[in-house]
């Protein structure tokens, strides 16, 4: 230990530029023990950095989580695969620290690490702090649901402001971790809002959107209500500080989140956390590069970041060291916070290994924890097409789930084209994409693959393998892509199309997913990529639940429907086949399909859903028999609105005619 307070004026030299050969890493020492970083126990404080090529390193102990000086300074030794190691005979709880390298005859800039678990006001300096302390009361017994497969679940996407900002939520801490601590909360006109929607709804896992620390919004400043989407990772296993009430005390935010999850868990909702290790918001003075150059990042030949993200570089999941952080990271999420599942953001640019390794490990762990993905790029990448995680290679990854475009695109037109229509808003030529989706991209007999508008294969080995969706938080709201493109529609004709393209989703094989505020048709003014739109922009504004009061109890009763039927949820592509079978139908925008035979144990012999999309009634033949009219004319009722002898229905336009027997 060496006190040098004041002594010492600390280098800040950014390194310029990785080296170029990314071959040369495949030889780097790989160190595989659980002791990375910081370890504090009886004996005293330990640190233990992963830096093969460093020259030197060493550890600044401060006590505050900004400014001053450091209060000593740790020089490190260079032991064993890559690790330089400090060590002192104390527990250094209520300090912070960093790290710093010298590379290439230079001292780089200080970093938290890459496992920082708990770190001050912007994540700049890690923090130390007793992890026991920061458990709610009972957090020893917690759990998130049990299910037995991922279909089983029913995933509601939301960013913490979106969801609670609003003055009409009626929700005391706005924008926080523990907005979704609390109960009886309610709009002005007396609406359920919090948590209790949610439970209302009948969802059984939210989606959180990145809720790790990320950089954009300055943690000391919080009246100026930045918002951001969180898509540029800082510190991965801390979570994100304007989250919590004090973003300054480091145990506030890691005790406040647990106390969501907690909170959640105890209402029978399971949490899911996006994760976007694919990159990093910095480059050469990120965590990463500044821990060990070059080495967790793909580049070009010119020695460049490659840049599969678009967002300016992309991390290399195939090299070892990469790969173990990505999967340890999500496991000790999951260990320490108890997550329930976990969403990939441009999973593409990861390989194929990594996300096998990520879904073997947490099944492991929690047989109930889920693991789905965008299985895309948003750029090319040097990493060859074959290993990457991409949907066309689901069928590789049977742990893993990949969002359906497909579906998505074909029921309400396509993301990148506002106008464009799809098969709910009456636009021919979509009906074998939107089977596609019905089957959960399995191989099913009747679906012809080669007239699929995205793709052309039965990607998905199961329909575990198949995320359906009609909008997330990415490109417009479902409520305003319908405006966009049904610009001389009523209000109410295009909530008839959003309850359409959700009954097609709810209905899928598949795992079901909606984006947060649709059950009250919220908007997003027209605004397409408003991940730093201001809350007038993002906020869900609850008075839309009166307002839409109709539209959210025929999304409660679809999401009932589903959960009540396990004809909607089977879980093998045999299964689909023999159970879901397709009716002949020559019009255009209308699709017929049976699951018969009480498929998947379905208390329901035969369910027959009719969705017809076109503009004109469409009449259909049903066998004759005592049918429960479970779904007509933008109406639903999972007890049943009526009864049908057969014979010739009647679907009015742009609705679905769901009946049971
Ligand atoms: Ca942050």
């Amino acid at each position: 230990m060496q006190n040098i307070a004041g002594a010492v004026a600390l280098a800040a030299i950014v390194c310029s530029q990785a080296k170029a050969d990314d071959a040369r890493f495949a030889d780097f020492p790989v160190y595989q023990g659980d002791d990375l970083e910081l370890t504090v126990c009886p004996a005293g404080t330990s640190f233990a950095l992963w830096s093969p090529e460093a020259q030197a390193a060493r550890v600044l102990i401060y006590n505050t989580g900004l400014n001053g000086e450091p209060v000593m300074t740790l020089d490190m030794a260079k032991g064993q695969q890559g690790v330089w190691r400090a060590a002192v005979p104390e527990q250094l709880y209520g300090k912070f620290y960093t790290f710093q390298i010298q590379y290439d005859g230079r001292w780089l800039d200080e970093t938290p690490g890459i496992w920082a678990k708990a770190a001050g006001a912007n994540g700049k300096r890690a923090a130390i702090i007793d992890f026991d302390a920061t458990d709610p009361a009972g957090w020893a017994d917690d759990k998130g649901p049990a299910i037995s497969s991922i279909t089983d679940a029913v995933i509601y996407e939301m960013h913490h402001r979106d969801f609670s900002i609003s003055p009409t939520s009626g929700i005391a801490n706005k924008g926080k971790f523990l907005a979704l601590t609390e109960e009886g909360t309610h709009s002005p006109m007396g609406d359920k809002t919090g948590i209790d929607h949610l439970k209302e709804l009948g969802i059984t896992h939210v989606h959180i959107l990145p809720s790790y620390d990320y950089n954009s919004v300055d943690e000391t400043n919080l009246p100026a209500n930045q918002y951001n989407w969180g898509y540029d990772p800082w510190n991965y296993n801390v979570p994100e500080g304007s989250y919590s009430t004090n973003p300054s005390d480091p145990a506030t935010r890691v005790r406040e989140m647990k106390q969501m999850v907690k909170s959640l868990h105890d209402n029978g909702i399971g949490v899911v956390m996006d994760v976007v290790y694919n990159h990093t918001a910095n480059n050469d003075d990120s965590n990463f590069s500044l821990t060990a150059p070059g080495y967790f990042y793909r580049h070009r030949p010119d020695g460049s970041y490659s840049d599969a993200s678009g967002c300016g570089n992309e991390t290399a999941s195939e090299r070892q060291m990469m790969r173990d952080y990505i999967v340890n990271s999500v496991l000790y999420w999951a260990k320490e916070y108890h997550i329930d599942g976990f969403r990939f953001d441009l999973m593409g640019i990861h390989d194929i290994e990594t996300m096998n390794e990520v879904a073997a490990a947490l099944k492991a762990y929690n047989p109930s924890i889920f693991v789905y993905g965008e299985g895309w790029t948003a750029g090319d990448s040097p990493l060859p097409g074959e290993q990457r995680a991409l949907k066309d290679n689901a069928y590789l990854m049977p742990g893993v789930a990949v969002f359906s475009d497909d579906i998505r695109d074909a029921v309400k037109g396509h993301y990148s084209n506002a106008a464009d229509r799809g098969f709910a808003t009456g636009k021919p030529g979509n009906e074998e994409t939107v089977k596609i989706g019905i089957v959960g991209a399995t191989a099913h007999p009747q679906v012809d693959y080669a007239k699929g508008n995205n793709s052309r294969k039965p990607y998905a080995a199961a329909p575990t393998q198949v995320i359906n969706y009609v909008s997330c938080h990415d490109d417009l709201t479902l409520t305003d892509k319908l405006a966009k493109s049904m610009p001389d529609a009523t209000e109410a004709d295009r909530q008839r199309a959003a309850r359409l393209a959700q009954t097609i989703v709810f209905t899928s094989q598949g795992t079901p997913f909606m984006f947060a505020g649709e059950e009250v048709f919220r908007d997003k003014k027209g605004v397409h990529n408003s991940y730093k739109s201001p809350d007038s922009i993002n906020a869900i504004d609850w008075t839309l639940k009166h307002d839409n009061a109709e539209q959210f109890a025929y999304y409660k009763e679809l999401i009932r429907l589903r959960r009540e039927h396990p004809a909607f949820r089977m879980t093998t592509t045999e299964d689909v086949a023999k159970h879901l079978v397709f009716d002949d139908v020559k019009q255009p925008n209308v699709i017929s399909y049976s699951l018969i035979d009480h498929a998947n144990g379905d208390e329901w012999k035969e369910i027959k859903l009719i969705f017809n999309g076109s503009d004109e009634p469409v009449e259909v033949k049903v066998p004759r028999g005592r049918w429960t009219v479970i779904a007509n004319d933008c109406q639903i009722n999972v007890d049943g609105l009526g009864t049908f002898k057969g014979g010739k229905a009647i679907v009015v336009p742009v609705s679905a005619l769901i009946l049971a027997r």
